[in-house]
């Protein structure tokens, strides 16, 4: 049997035919020092550093460890973070003029309203006031109709992080059945968008679907993002498939994805773990972003 390297545990060998386990720490890591050495080159050249804003509103614990670690990774890479809190019962006047006023200010290339917002404030509206240029979440209107019709633009994090993993681990996308389990405006459908502009074959799968295991045991690519801890096993994968495991899951027995691993790694040829798999590359995508932001604002 041959050996190979294990694509991002540098030194480490594995035996070909046991499956790549996809490190998304280590090729969030390498976007990260990739995002720092552009902007370190933008400032070097005179132009002032990218801007990132986020928008708190309240203080739910979730929500306020997420902004904190989006400003911490943005001071690791050189880019501006501004932080924007607002009170729980802030009036929607007042989170329509804060979003105005950084639509405005030339420092900030991107804006971030952290979801979800509290009762009585409606997501969709407040996300829809974001300049379409400053959206690094990819979620207002005119991103998503960018997505779709192959236009350029900004797209949302998470889906760009599955296909940094894929194409970082030398997975091919075109010609094969990507299968996706969830339906999300966050994840599912947006990562459908993505998959079909590089050419697969799209399944989009969700709690209607009649034989989930019958569709995902077809998938080359098989990706979870549907919330439901450890859903997917061994009998849903076709052997030798890829398998990307979106889900973030908190549960008695501590973090777990929506694929049970252990039975899944036993037929898979790929597999992200969780944790160390998408969820890294979520910040980090968020970060190219931004960086895409203020290239498409001012650099060019
Ligand atoms: P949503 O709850 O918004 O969507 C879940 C989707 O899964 C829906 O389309 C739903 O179908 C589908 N679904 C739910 N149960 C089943 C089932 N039993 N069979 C088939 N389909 C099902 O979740 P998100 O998209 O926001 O998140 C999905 C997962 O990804 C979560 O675990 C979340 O924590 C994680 N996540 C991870 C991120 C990261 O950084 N790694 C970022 C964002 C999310 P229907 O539409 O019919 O209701």
């Amino acid at each position: 049997m041959g050996l190979s390297n294990v694509h991002g545990v540098p030194g480490k060998l594995r035996r070909s035919g046991d499956p790549q386990i996809l490190d998304g720490r280590a090729i969030g890591a390498a976007l990260r020092e990739e995002v720092a050495a552009e902007i370190a080159g933008r400032v070097a050249m005179g132009a002032a550093p990218p801007g990132l804003a986020t928008i708190l509103v309240g203080d739910d614990p979730a929500s306020r460890v997420y902004v904190g670690s989006k400003h911490r990774a943005c001071g690791e890479v050189g880019i501006e973070s501004f932080d924007e809190r607002l009170p729980v019962d802030v009036s929607g006047e007042e989170l329509e003029a804060t979003i105005r006023r950084l639509n405005e200010d030339d420092r900030v290339d991107g804006i971030l309203l952290q979801l979800p917002l509290p009762h009585g404030l409606d997501s969709a509206r407040y996300v829809g006031l974001i300049d379409p240029a400053k959206d690094v979440d990819g979620l207002t209107s005119a991103n998503v109709g960018n997505l779709w019709q192959g236009r350029p633009g900004l797209s949302p994090c998470t889906p760009r992080g599955v296909i940094e993993i894929l194409d970082s681990s030398g997975v091919e996308i075109e010609g094969r059945k990507a299968v996706i389990v969830g339906r999300s405006p966050l994840v599912g459908k947006p990562l459908a968008a993505m998959l079909l502009a590089r050419n697969a074959t799209v399944t989009v799968c969700h709690s209607r679907t009649v034989d989930l295991q019958g569709a995902c045991r077809g998938a080359d690519i098989l990706i979870a993002a549907a919330g439901v801890p450890m859903m997917l096993g061994r009998d849903h994968v076709k052997p030798g498939a890829t398998v990307i495991d979106v889900g973030i899951n908190r549960t008695e027995d501590g973090l777990v994805g929506d694929v049970d691993f252990d039975s899944a790694v036993s037929v898979a040829g790929a597999i992200t773990p969780v944790p160390g798999g998408v969820g890294p590359m979520t910040i980090a995508c968020l970060l190219a972003n931004t960086v895409q932001a203020a290239g498409a604002r001012r650099y060019l």
